[in-house]
């Protein structure tokens, strides 16, 4: 497994490529930000390794202790923050509860000071209106976020067949396989196969 230096320069070295790409497909500076956007949070902050103490972890500062149960209740390297859609998702639904747990605690404290706020119901009405109307941008963040969280991941798995390798030669990461055996017995079934069909016909 790569360092978390080497995991964010793998980051920043293909950021230019992820813009590119994007900017190619959509020719939208927009969506190309929001990619790019994503890439980088996915990659530096919002990657697999928040499952534990890491750079990606200590970098949301006084804010950090947020990921503590998603640690807790995850094995390091699990499918859960590791694999492909679902680590990404989980820790989107994890962060969107996180921030509406933390978001409801906040407007209890304005309510008791007696500040007016917008109620829940407003507040709903405002998110969902802004996930519709803007579904193409949500879309393009998550696709950088996943991508981000994805360059990780990759780099975490040829990082192990590599160390796999380097201790063990190419034998540590091909199948195994006896020498000699598997050529000859082939071929005295084969002769003896010929011999019985032989022997068959002359039988017969
Ligand atoms: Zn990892």
């Amino acid at each position: 497994m790569p360092s978390g230096g080497t995991h964010d320069r793998i980051t920043l070295w293909s950021l230019p490529v992820v813009a590119g790409f994007t900017f190619g497909q959509t020719q939208s500076g927009n969506l190309t930000l929001l990619v790019s956007g994503g890439f980088l949070f996915g990659g530096l902050m919002f990657g697999p390794d928040l499952d534990i103490y890491s750079r990606q972890f200590q970098r949301w500062g006084w804010l950090r202790w947020i990921w503590i149960p998603y640690q807790r209740s995850l094995r390091h390297r699990s499918f859960l923050s590791h694999g492909p859609i679902i680590g990404t998702a989980l820790r989107s639904v994890y962060l969107i509860c996180g921030i509406v747990a933390l978001g409801s605690v906040l407007c209890l404290v304005a309510e008791w000071l007696g500040v007016a706020i917008a109620s829940w119901q407003e507040l709903a009405k405002l998110v969902l209106a802004s996930l519709v109307q803007h579904y193409n941008e949500w879309i393009a963040l998550y696709i950088g976020l996943e991508l981000g969280a994805m360059s990780h991941s990759l780099s975490d798995w040829s990082g192990s067949a590599y160390k796999r390798f380097k201790s063990g030669g190419l034998k540590a990461i091909m199948p195994k396989r006896k020498k000699g055996r598997r050529k000859s017995s082939p071929v005295r079934v084969k002769k003896r196969t010929a011999k019985t069909q032989r022997t068959q016909r002359k039988d017969g």
